[in-house]
């Protein structure tokens, strides 16, 4: 075919190929293969684009039809394996459901060169035939310490020989130790399927062999445990790791919190002895491109890491596990906005195996896909070993209220001592960093906002700073008021983490307490050994946001109390109720975990509020029928579908009016309607105002294609003027 061609013709006949390059475009771009390469779908290649090169991978389907000879070549051809059709099906997925340019996809799925060349084998050395003409003790250690095949860095053999390096130079020099190339080190050891199997209680042991039956399925469906805190499901979910492991496939499972790696790996470890490959924003670049290349070989069986481990090329993708599935860190807000949970499922679909969600509080949509039978549904009610969940009880604040510039009920102090006293830990839980969320000026009412975003400044006294949440904006903590110029005016309003811990000290002056906000310093690693130390039972009071609601086991934690349970109900959004009783329940699960009598108490004014009801009633189902059966009658998310479109713009006048005009280009269909223009939830942030619709339709409809043609016949942005995309948006 490629000879007769070049006879018709009589030029050099070139192949074309689609290339996805890293870049915004909506679809691959064609060039030349050079005579004498190879570039098949799924290689990884280098590129000319415009003045750059840039890696791209060698896509599927049709090229533009343009000649070769106008195309510029391939540069290169990498040698790494090659991104598998199923991923390059999914990549075109996620691109086509959250309408974003598959090449900003592809990107998330790609790394630098340094990871697409080989790793270079390193230099050992070993042991050759010859003897050395006369021998010595110390040559006698060497010799036998490097016996034993292993190959050994100079210094390395000298060390382990106790001898110093000039012996093992000598022994070189005699051709007694040769120097070898060695394949470069895996990043991790291979887990061993067998290596503790746990002793499972009844309950676990049947979900056990129900995933695995699942998984057996040729096109197997995604299954939801759905289990309280403490229940054993991830000992549950590792026996399915264990069961696919065995089966000579990877497995992915994704965390929502780097903070919770560390105590996952350990537990990964006692497992399987040794750890699975970490992925996430904390991980050295020089390891992610070692990761990526070895879960491309397929060397790494097992990998942990956050959301974006979604996009690694696994060879031989065989279940991933969602930990924690309802918790909102999954949801990826800037470029391509996607929420992981949902991607896993389609990775699955894709792959034809397993998803498996987690989680002691799921997410309605989960929930509704269990109950529908599109997911299958496995329950452990219970907590393992017989530990009974906490006695939840609330103290309504009216009747029971804290002194004067305090936020602790007499009650809850009284609690705290009590416990102090059985030597036990308490929590305090407060979703608000910081010492207090506004600052005020009693003289004229000034108060300090964010010259970038519409947020109060908040004051983090530890610090000695005000800091906007949402730019990172700070100034120093002033002393007198900017407008009225009064001193000693100014008054810090409501309760953060620090003014907490300040009033613990108050009552509790000889305690052990414990700061965790995600803003302490020290970052990941502090947070890590405070984590510890918790656990140890170093502290007696800790006082945290919701890096401390997340999965932590802390066994001599018998009282929790939340400060604020009204903090994040009724704010306007429909899903502020899902969020607060998730959070709830994952907070006031910290405690009791180790069989110890525990209690909870929630701080509130609205005692009645059904999502406070429910969770007192120690009964999720009162929350889940009311809730879903709120969202079936408004036609929201799972029953109807949503996608939100934020304009952004340095000017309110230049966002409002493309959002407006954008609502204008709305085709007028029956099942899908646009809400809006209006301020979004955060009108201003890093000095850019925004406004947003919202597209609500019913489940069925095709929100995407609608969204698409309102963004085709609408107006083009211009100027400052951006609009981004946000299919099934996190609030509503
Ligand atoms: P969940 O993930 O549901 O919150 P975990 O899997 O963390 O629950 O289990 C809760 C506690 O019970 C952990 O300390 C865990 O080590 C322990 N546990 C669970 N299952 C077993 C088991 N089969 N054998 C021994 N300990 C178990
Ligand atoms: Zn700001």
């Amino acid at each position: 075919m490629k000879d007769s061609r070049q006879l018709q013709i009589g030029l050099p006949a070139t192949e074309t190929v689609p290339v996805m390059v890293p870049v915004p475009t909506p679809r691959p771009y064609s060039y030349a293969v050079p005579e004498g390469m190879q570039a098949r779908p799924g290689d990884v290649v280098q590129v000319p684009l415009g003045p750059r090169q840039v890696a791209g991978v060698v896509w599927h389907g049709e090229t533009d039809g343009v000649a070769s000879a106008k195309l510029r070549p391939i540069t290169h051809v990498f040698d790494c394996p090659a991104i598998s059709e199923e991923m390059r099906r999914f990549i075109d997925w996620v691109a086509a459901y959250t309408l974003s340019p598959p090449g900003l996809v592809a990107r998330m799925a790609l790394r630098a060169p340094a990871a697409l060349e080989p790793e270079l084998p390193e230099k050992g050395l070993r042991l050759t035939e010859s003897r050395p003409e006369r021998m010595t003790a110390a040559r006698e250690r060497v010799i036998e310490m490097a016996g034993d095949g292993f190959s050994w860095t100079k210094s390395g053999l000298a060390h382990a020989a106790g001898v110093s390096a000039s012996v093992v130079e000598g022994l070189v020099k005699q051709d007694v130790l040769e120097t070898v190339l060695i394949p470069p080190r895996p990043a991790v050891a291979e887990p061993d399927v067998g290596y503790a199997e746990p002793e499972l209680s009844p309950a676990q042991r049947s979900a056990v062999e129900e995933l695995v039956e699942f998984a057996a399925a040729s096109q197997p469906k995604p299954t939801l445990i759905d289990g309280v805190t403490g229940s054993g499901k991830t000992e549950v979910y590792f026996e399915a790791v264990a069961d696919r492991l065995a089966a000579g496939r990877q497995v992915l499972i994704l965390l929502p919190e780097i903070a919770l790696t560390a105590t996952f790996l350990e537990r990964f470890e006692s497992r399987f002895g040794s750890r699975p490959a970490e992925w996430h924003s904390d991980v050295t670049p020089r390891m992610r491109e070692k990761v990526w290349r070895q879960v491309a070989s397929g060397e790494i069986r097992a990998v942990a890491g956050a959301r974006s481990a979604l996009f690694l090329p696994f060879r031989e993708l065989g279940l991933i596990v969602v930990d924690e599935e309802h918790d909102t860190a999954y949801k990826q807000e800037d470029r391509v906005h996607y929420n992981a949970r949902d991607m896993a499922v389609v990775r699955g679909h894709l792959g034809r195996f397993p998803v498996v969600l987690a989680s002691a509080t799921p997410s309605i949509e989960s929930r509704v896909n269990a109950d529908t039978g599109k997911y299958h549904h496995i329950r452990l009610p219970e907590r393992f070993g017989g530990a009974a969940l906490p006695d939840i009880d609330c103290i309504d604040m009216r009747r029971h209220p804290p002194d004067r510039g305090g936020f602790l009920s007499p009650v809850l102090i009284g609690e705290i001592r009590q416990t102090l006293e059985r030597e036990e830990q308490s929590l305090l839980f407060l979703n608000r960093r910081g010492y207090a969320p506004l600052t005020l000026c009693r003289v004229c009412g000034h108060r300090f906002e964010c010259p970038n975003c519409s947020a109060w400044l908040v004051e983090h006294r530890f610090r000695g700073q005000l800091q906007c949440h949402h730019c990172g904006h700070h100034e120093p903590a002033p002393e007198a008021c900017p407008e009225c110029g009064a001193l000693d005016h100014l008054v810090a309003c409501g309760p953060g983490v620090e003014r907490i811990a300040e009033e613990v000290d108050r009552h509790f002056p000889d305690a052990r307490t414990i700061v965790l906000s995600s803003d302490m310093l020290g970052g990941v690693k502090r947070l890590r050994l405070e984590l510890e130390a918790i656990a140890n039972g170093e502290a007696d009071i800790v006082i945290g946001t919701q890096l401390v609601a997340k999965g932590h086991n802390f066994p001599l934690m018998t009282l929790v109390g939340i400060v604020d349970a009204d903090l994040g109900l009724g704010n306007g959004d429909p899903r502020a109720a899902e969020r607060t009783f998730q959070l709830l329940s994952q907070v006031t699960g910290r405690a009791g975990r180790s069989g110890r009598a525990s209690r909870a108490f929630l701080q509130t004014y609205q005692p009645q509020h059904p999502v406070i009801a429910a969770i007192i009633s120690g009964d999720p189902e009162t929350f889940y029928e009311r809730e879903i059966a709120e969202r079936e009658r408004a036609g929201l998310p799972p029953f109807g579908r949503l996608a939100a479109l934020i304009v952004s713009a340095a000017h309110r006048s230049e966002a409002e009016n493309h959002a407006r005009d954008l609502r204008r280009a709305a085709p007028g269909l029956a099942d899908i309607r646009v809400l809006g223009p209006a301020e979004a939830p955060l009108a201003l942030v890093r000095g850019r105002y925004r406004y947003r619709l919202l597209v609500h339709g019913r489940k069925q409809s095709d929100i995407q294609s609608y969204v698409a043609r309102m963004i085709e016949t609408g107006p083009k942005p211009r100027g400052s003027v951006r609009v981004q995309i946000d299919i099934d948006p996190q609030s509503f």
